[in-house]
């Protein structure tokens, strides 16, 4: 057992020293062609945690082969039997949720009481789609002149490819393994190279909860473009889903249509906040603080800018900068820790030039805004006001503790800048109207709303963006439809 409080170097080694390092292929464990390994890093630290297998081109096409082996035999299998190995992997992925934080900790750098929360998060998509599985239905039709019957069924659509990233090691791959494996798809999975130790774990945990060998194969790389075309380029894969930036996701969906495969997109985001003059103030920050600071800024659905009424630009801008102040910064094992350190120096750069451009365009900095000297890739809570039309952090996606905050005069001007970007994952929007929350809700170009609510996550609804946010929807009742192809029956009256 490993809390926040108890946390010990032994600790992180026996968590550490539990994960395969190698390739899932057909059920087998195995090293990667020539034995090449990467190293995955702590971003608190900059140490090495582990190594894992540096997979190739041929160690893909392998994994690829393992999945296409045994399709037709998984989508025999009957849902139930789908269902209760996807329930059994969710009571133990619960049964373990402190090793596998602290795992998911050590390897991306969110706080522990974070990593908490996404393996739990994680888990429920695996319980959410072991409900789905058995419900998976077509329909029956005479034909309107009589002249036919028409059958419906739905079925698996085939061996898939899964790309992650890797701001939520966890939850980016369970979110499409769970409806995968309920519709009766096979899987080659490639998680994030800087954080597959999580994605390794869950290899684990579904052979254990009874998973034929090679429906989820797992293929690590740390040269995921080499890896990755020729598996999409292979008429046998059927499917592509990826979660990641929209930049790689273009580039993707342009490879995955020389093979005209299915394809599910979770791209980038840019969301905006915004903070109507009839809004509950503490509300709206508390919300805010949620929206910006979960996952250290990391995450798609995170709050990249803030739209706020002129009358209270101020209050919000004190009252959220007291509260992002008041966090505390250091390596997510630690006690107490609310903010952990950016994925890597790239990111923490990104961060630190979009900071800088927007005070050079006039912005105040009313906390943070100076990278933190020493080890790991820590930026501070940041919160700038009057933030100026031209700043690059309008428009691209911060990745990171930083909150800007701009004015609004009125209802349209708020909408004219919450749609001006090319994104459209997710909108906040505060208001105690329930008209004008309906009536700016419609005119937001986004895939989904936070209505009074700074988080929107949840297994059971459909998450996903419009324009460059993305293509489909994950989780809820949609989730499972990307991975099943209509088939329909003509047959005689
Ligand atoms: P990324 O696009 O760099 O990488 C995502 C995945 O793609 C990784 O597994 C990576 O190895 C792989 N990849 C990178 N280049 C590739 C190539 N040439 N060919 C094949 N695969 C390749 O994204 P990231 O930095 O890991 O994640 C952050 C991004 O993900 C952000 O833009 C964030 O908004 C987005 N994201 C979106 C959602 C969503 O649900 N919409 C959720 C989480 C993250």
């Amino acid at each position: 057992m490993t809390t926040a409080a108890t946390i010990t170097a032994d600790d992180e080694r026996r968590v550490l020293d539990g994960v395969p390092t190698g390739l899932l292929v057909g059920g087998t464990w195995r090293a990667a062609k020539g034995g090449a390994v990467f190293p995955v890093v702590d971003p608190a630290t900059g140490e090495t945690l582990a190594e894992v297998a540096d997979a190739r081109e041929e160690d893909a096409l392998a994994a690829l082969g393992a999945a296409v082996a045994v399709q037709e035999s998984w989508a025999q299998a009957p849902p139930r039997e789908r269902a209760e190995i996807l329930r059994r992997a969710y009571e133990t992925i619960m049964a373990r949720v402190d090793d596998l934080a602290l795992l998911m900790t050590l390897e991306m750098g969110k706080p522990v009481a974070e990593s908490r929360g996404e393996v739990a998060y994680a888990a429920e998509f695996f319980r959410w789609f072991s409900e789905e599985a058995s419900r998976i239905a077509g329909r029956y039709a005479r034909s309107p002149d009589g002249g036919s019957r028409m059958l419906v069924m739905r079925q698996p659509v085939g061996p898939c490819v899964l790309v992650t990233p890797w701001n939520f090691p966890l939850a980016m791959g369970t979110r499409k393994i769970g409806p995968a494996i309920a519709a009766g798809c096979t899987i080659v999975l490639k998680p994030a190279e800087q954080t597959p130790l999580s994605a390794l774990m869950l290899g684990d945990i579904l052979a254990e909860a009874g998973l034929p060998e090679g429906v989820l194969n797992i293929v690590t790389t740390s040269r995921p473009g080499e890896v990755v075309a020729p598996v999409l380029a292979d008429s046998r894969t059927r499917k592509l889903s990826f979660t990641g930036s929209t930049e790689v996701g273009r580039l993707l969906l342009g490879q995955a249509s020389g093979n005209l495969l299915r394809t599910s997109m979770e791209l980038g985001g840019n969301a905006p906040f915004l903070v109507f003059p009839d809004a509950d103030i503490d509300a709206a920050v508390d919300g805010a603080v949620l929206a910006k600071m979960r996952n250290i800024g990391e995450a798609c659905t995170a709050a990249n800018r803030f739209h706020v009424h002129g009358n209270l630009a101020e209050e919000f801008a004190d009252k959220l900068a007291e509260r992002l102040a008041a966090m505390r910064v250091g390596r997510g094992t630690e006690p107490g820790v609310e903010v952990g350190p950016l994925i890597d120096e790239d990111g923490r750069n990104k961060v630190s030039a979009l900071v800088r451009d927007a005070v050079d365009h006039g912005a105040r900095v009313v906390t943070g805004g100076e990278p933190l000297p020493g080890a790991g890739y820590f930026y501070p809570p940041t919160v700038l006001a009057g933030v100026g039309a031209g700043s690059r952090l309008l428009h691209e996606e911060i990745f990171g503790p930083v909150a800007p905050i701009a004015t609004f005069a009125d209802e349209d001007e708020a909408i004219a800048w919450a749609n001006d970007t090319p994104y459209g994952l997710v909108a906040y929007v505060y208001t105690q109207d329930v008209n004008r929350a309906l009536r700016v809700s419609e005119r937001l170009d986004y895939g989904m709303i936070g209505l009074n609510r700074g988080l929107v996550s949840n297994p059971a609804a459909p998450f996903g963006g419009v324009k460059h946010s993305g293509l489909g929807r994950e989780g809820g009742i949609e989730g499972i439809d990307e991975f099943l192809e209509t088939k329909y029956i003509a047959m005689p009256a």
